[in-house]
Formats: C-alpha cells, sequence, structure tokens
C-alpha cells in the first residue's frame, strides 16, 4: 500500500502500556481477567440494565469458546506509553484518516453527516464502554462509546498464525471494524441486536454472520474508494485482503481450534462468504452492494 504520503488522523487514543485501566499504581501486573471474566461483565451489564450492546469483533466472539491466543506480554514492565508515531501507530492513523475522508465523502452524498470514531491502541487488555476486554480476542468496536480498540499484536497473529502477511491485510482489518461504526450510525448493528433478542440461538449467529459479512463488504467499499481518490493500492494489495478475509473465516477458525466445523455456530461467516462480500464492496466501491439481510 501507499500509506505514508496519508493524513494522519487526529483520532487515535494511544492507551498501550496503560494497563488497561487497572492497578496502575499497584506496582505490577494490575487485575488479570480470564476468559470468563469478560463474559461475566458482559452479562452483568446485561442484568444490571447497562447498555446491552456488546462489542463486535473481526473474529469469534470471546464467548464463543474460541481460543485464539496472543503472546502474553503483560510482564514487560511498565514502560511509559509511547508515542503513536512509531510505525504501527502512524499506519494505523492513516488507515483510520483515510476511513474518515472516504466515509466522511459516502455521507455527504446521501445528505448525511459522518461522525468518525475514535480508535484506542492498548496492549493486552483494555476496559470499553463494553466492558474489560482482552488483546486476545482480536481487535473489536464498542458500540457504546463508538471506539475501535486494536492490539497491534494482532498483526504478528495475522501473519504468522493465519498466514495473512501485509499492509492491506491489517488495513481491512481496520476497515471492518470501522465497517460496524458506520451500522451503528445507520441502525442496523442496533435493529440486529433487538432482532437477536427475539430469537432462538441458531437465528441470533446467522444475524451475527449478516452483520459481519456486511462490515467485511464496507471495508471493501472503503478500499475502493480509497483507491479511487488516492491510488492506495499496489500490486498484490487486493490478493492480501482477500486472503485476510479467508484465514479469518469461521470454518477456516474452527478447523484450526477445534478440528471441527459446526456452522450453526458461525457468527462471522466462512472463508468463501467473507471473501465474497469483501469482494464485492472491493470491486462496486458502493454500499448497496453491501445487502448481506436481503432474501432471508
Ligand atoms: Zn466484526
Amino acid at each position: 500500500m501507499r500509506w505514508r504520503e496519508g493524513r494522519r488522523s487526529e483520532n487515535v487514543e494511544d492507551a498501550r502500556g496503560a494497563g488497561g485501566g487497572f492497578g496502575g499504581g499497584r506496582g505490577g501486573g494490575g487485575l488479570r481477567l480470564g476468559g470468563g471474566g469478560l463474559i461475566l461483565l458482559l452479562v452483568g451489564a446485561w442484568l444490571f440494565g447497562a447498555d446491552p450492546m456488546t462489542l463486535i469483533s473481526i473474529l469469534a466472539d470471546g464467548g464463543s469458546g474460541s481460543s485464539i491466543q496472543v503472546p502474553d506480554a503483560s510482564m514487560q514492565g511498565s514502560a511509559p506509553a509511547p508515542a503513536a508515531n512509531d510505525e504501527g501507530g502512524q499506519f494505523v492513523s492513516v488507515i483510520l484518516a483515510d476511513t474518515e475522508d472516504t466515509w466522511s465523502e459516502i455521507f455527504a452524498t446521501g445528505g448525511e453527516r459522518y461522525v468518525a470514531p475514535k480508535l484506542v491502541l492498548f496492549s493486552n487488555q483494555v476496559r470499553s464502554a463494553c466492558g474489560m476486554a482482552q488483546a486476545a480476542m482480536g481487535p473489536f468496536y464498542c458500540p457504546s462509546d463508538q471506539k475501535v480498540y486494536i492490539d497491534l499484536a494482532f498483526y504478528r497473529e495475522l501473519r504468522d498464525r493465519f498466514q495473512a502477511p501485509g499492509d492491506f491485510a491489517q488495513a481491512y482489518v481496520i476497515a471492518h471494524e470501522i465497517g460496524h461504526h458506520v451500522q451503528t450510525l445507520l441502525g442496523t448493528s442496533q435493529q440486529v441486536h433487538q432482532a437477536q433478542q427475539q430469537a432462538s440461538k441458531e437465528q441470533a449467529n446467522a444475524l451475527s454472520v449478516k452483520l459481519e459479512l456486511q462490515a467485511d463488504c464496507y471495508a471493501g467499499v472503503w478500499a475502493h474508494q480509497a483507491n479511487r481518490s488516492r491510488q492506495l493500492l499496489e500490486e498484490g494489495d487486493v490478493e492480501e485482503g482477500l486472503n485476510a478475509a479467508s484465514a479469518i473465516g469461521d470454518d477456516n477458525i474452527q478447523r484450526q481450534t477445534q478440528g471441527t466445523v459446526v456452522p450453526e455456530s458461525f457468527t462471522h461467516g466462512s472463508s468463501e462468504q467473507r471473501v465474497s462480500w469483501f469482494r464485492r464492496g472491493l470491486e462496486s466501491g458502493s454500499m448497496k452492494s453491501c445487502d448481506t439481510f436481503s432474501g432471508s
């Protein structure tokens, strides 16, 4: 990707080294929650009438039994938070800025105003309005505070574990989460969430898949527009993106983590579906091509 000359966003918050907001002054690793802790927190928020919107990630949900793990770097000490002008921070900042420009333009065309989200860089764990989250869940978007959260260690996972290297693969990850922000601005996420509350587990999963595939399609729309306006893509980039979409398909992840594939439990879509919807957005550049809900 030709990203280095790009504008940098002012909406990046660097919370790396902040320890997720816990135990900062107590000279240690802070309070760590196991995988179950997050689920408890989310359930707790539900029971106590807090905003029930749960976070939406690019990978299988944290509560779905997936065992994606990233190396635990929590004991690296409490170095001061680096400014976001390191390579990773700069990259994220440019991609975010590009999504701001692209979506502002698309929204303006429809007579709407795009309200840009914040993007929080964190390490290991972070407290969001959707609860405490672990890096192991992968990057996610929290509709309640309208922020995208990403631990850049995920990019190593993407490259090494999912065999999806490349800067455009990394940009797709951000663009997918921004897709969830667009869905939130348009009210789609809220509608789906409401429908899910009256649905069976299988129906709720199917709705989740539609929401996720639409976010993939929106990521493609961004890439199309950004390339048309700012010639962002280089030879091989499209393949990198499609490869990443395939790598994080539910079937691929389930095959890796549990050895068997259970389509009814899919929450994000199969590799084939993710590639297909990302490609639709990429080729058309139009949100109209991203209606994953009709025909159901
Ligand atoms: Zn997602």
